[in-house]
């Protein structure tokens, strides 16, 4: 089977230069969204954020792959969209395939702070509305990582949350109380860009998701999602005995977002974590996590979770969002 991803490219939309300025490609942003297919779809954009060597663009890949063996996009507009089967996992395909996509390495060379997009934008129509939607893909790069500030990170992530209707956080072994405290100051600084259309009611942001990597704690909570939902809901809960700002910090995300989601994967093996020439192939993963990594993405990208992007509760198409995208991005320049 073809999973063609060589039509499709990352694309830079936005960096962070050296001296900390933000640099906005236009032109490649307008190429992507003023794709005459496109034109007339609600957006779907899934965006995966989190610190350099995460892992992120990895398992970006594979939902690459997921959604190339699932839905036509503007570069193969002639596939038929397959049925989607819970157990079918027909759309590993390649084995011993090297990984395609975004760019990911096993180097420790850091790469550059931004946000690249997917060119190729997927193509479905909603089961249950019949909505026609169009679904974007976006890797953010340089989150909480050693050399970025506060500041960078938060405007990185705010700009993430801004953009995005499926936000994923990637985050090694657990969450920590600063990722919480990033999370909270970046939705409130999304929210002070949207504040002049921001209905008071409703909540700005619809959907978060922390992906855990390396889970060591399966004794507690289950890999996957329905260990991940207990192990969010016991993270975020308030309890009466914590600070002031630890209740804050999770009311503010409540606030903010429609969903909370979370899956745990465990750790991938010897290989995919330290070996310089893996070359992200399926055949050398642990076997457990082979099975968590299928699961989580075949629940994430399911048809019936994909989440339409909404500002100020109205579904956006994607002529708007491009005039959003480079409002914010303005906004972020200053
Ligand atoms: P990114 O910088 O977040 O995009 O990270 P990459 O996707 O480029 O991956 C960085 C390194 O982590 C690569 O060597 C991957 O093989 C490895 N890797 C991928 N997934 C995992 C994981 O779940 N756990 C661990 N420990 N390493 C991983
Ligand atoms: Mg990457």
């Amino acid at each position: 089977m073809d999973h063609t991803h060589q039509h499709g490219k990352p694309v830079s939309i936005l960096r962070f230069s050296d001296n900390k300025e933000v640099i906005v490609d236009n032109r490649e942003l307008e190429k992507i969204f003023n794709h005459p297919e496109i034109q007339d779809r609600k957006v779907v954009i899934l965006s995966l954020i989190g610190a350099f060597r995460g892992g992120k663009s990895f398992f970006l890949d594979y939902c690459l792959r997921f959604l190339y063996a699932h839905f036509p996009s503007i570069y193969n507009p002639s596939k038929h969209k397959q049925s989607f089967f819970r157990k079918n996992d027909y759309w590993i395909a390649g084995r011993d395939e090297p990984l395609k996509g975004f760019s990911w390495r096993a180097g420790t060379k850091r790469e550059t702070i931004g946000i690249n997009i997917w060119s190729d934008v997927f193509l479905h129509t909603m089961d249950r509305t019949g909505e026609k939607v169009a679904i974007f893909v976006m890797d953010t790069q340089g989150l909480f990582d050693t050399e970025s500030t506060p500041t960078d990170n938060s405007r990185i992530f705010a700009l993430g949350n801004l953009i995005s209707s499926i936000q994923v956080l990637n985050l090694k072994q657990q969450v920590q109380e600063d990722h919480l405290q990033y999370l909270q100051f970046a939705t409130e600084f999304a929210k002070f860009a949207l504040k002049k259309n921001l209905k008071p009611e409703g909540k700005p942001f619809q959907n978060m998701t922390f992906l855990i990597r390396d889970w060591e704690n399966n004794e507690e909570f289950r890999y996957g999602a329905a260990g991940g939902h207990n192990y969010i809901n016991e993270v975020l809960n308030i309890k009466q005995d914590q600070s002031q700002e630890l209740k804050e910090v999770r009311k503010s995300i409540f606030d903010s977002f429609e969903h909370v989601n979370c899956y745990l994967l465990p750790y991938p093996g010897e290989v995919v974590a330290g070996y310089k020439n893996y070359d992200g192939r399926w055949s050398e993963m642990d076997t457990t996590f082979k099975a968590e990594l299928k699961n989580s993405i075949e629940h994430l990208l399911h048809p019936d979770n994909l989440v339409i992007k909404k500002i100020n509760g109205i579904d956006i198409k994607v002529n708007e969002m491009k005039l959003y995208l480079q409002a914010y991005m303005i906004l972020f320049q200053s």
